[in-house]
């Protein structure tokens, strides 16, 4: 399960998490996914956009549609 190392849109602050397909629609690129930024001075969601090879390819500061699965960021 690749791990994607990117910055909250919302504080800024190096976040980490790990993705694999099952947590997208995998029937449209780039597809989204919710991230929560696990940390008592965040704990915001935003919605990443990532491509076939969940590379991330951008993000949103709120929650879009189109996401199927809402994921944690690892400590
Ligand atoms: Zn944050």
């Amino acid at each position: 399960m690749p791990i994607r190392f990117n910055y909250c849109p919302h504080c800024n602050e190096k976040i980490m998490f790990r993705i694999d397909l099952g947590d997208i629609d995998t029937s449209q690129y780039p597809a989204p996914v919710y991230i929560i930024h696990e940390d008592t001075s965040c704990g915001k969601i935003s919605t990443f956009y990532v491509d076939s090879l969940l590379r991330i390819s951008y993000k949103e500061l709120d929650k879009k549609p189109g996401g199927i699965k809402t994921i944690r960021t690892i400590k």
